[in-house]
């Protein structure tokens, strides 16, 4: 047995058990217990997860089927801004009364854990390189600040590598830089 400490996901079917036919719908708001996801954008623990929840009795077992939305946070993969996104999934499983190879999930005792499948709708959502707005543009590849602060900023002329060193030549004290060189060059 287990049920040492209650998911937050479980529902209680007790009142489905064995009457093929019977429905009910369910709603329910829970704080993930964990963070959702591993990616630039995840549903952080203790984010509000809405779930509207089907719950039909049938021969072999409880078919769930419901809506889940809640709210990823993270950060542009692009120019690296906070970022929030509503994530809206859906999901259907069968949760069998015996344990058999046709279905992963089983209703335990008199409840159906809907948590792995809200976590796998959830993470499977999220998206791999999200960003702030589909055209954002990114950071200015050479001083790292966001072009989207600067809607006025033209996109720098990248310098020829050896125009830079000369302009870093005319920018230090010539004096210096001249002896210093003389040296080296002796
Ligand atoms: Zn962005």
């Amino acid at each position: 047995m287990s049920g040492s400490k209650k998911s937050p996901f479980e529902i209680n079917v007790h009142d489905l058990i064995g009457r093929p036919g019977h429905m009910r719908e369910h709603k329910l708001t829970v704080e993930a217990p964990e963070q959702l996801g591993e990616g630039l954008i995840a549903v952080k623990q203790g984010a509000e997860i809405v779930e509207d929840v089907r719950l039909e009795s049938v021969h072999e077992g409880i078919l769930v089927t419901g809506d889940v939305s809640t709210t990823a946070t993270g950060e542009c993969g692009r120019c690296l801004t906070d970022i929030a996104q509503s994530v809206e999934v859906e999901f259907q499983e069968l949760f069998a009364y015996s344990s058999d190879e046709a279905s992963e999930h089983e209703v335990h005792d008199d409840h159906v854990d809907l948590e792995p499948l809200v976590r796998d709708a959830v993470v499977l959502s999220l998206p791999f390189q999200p960003v702030c707005r589909p055209d954002c543009p990114g950071l200015d590849p050479e001083t790292g600040e966001r072009l989207a602060d600067m809607p006025e900023k033209e996109p720098r002329e990248v310098i020829d590598p050896r125009w830079e060193a000369l302009a870093r030549f005319s920018s230090r004290p010539g004096t210096e830089y001249s002896s210093a060189s003389d040296r080296e060059e002796r």
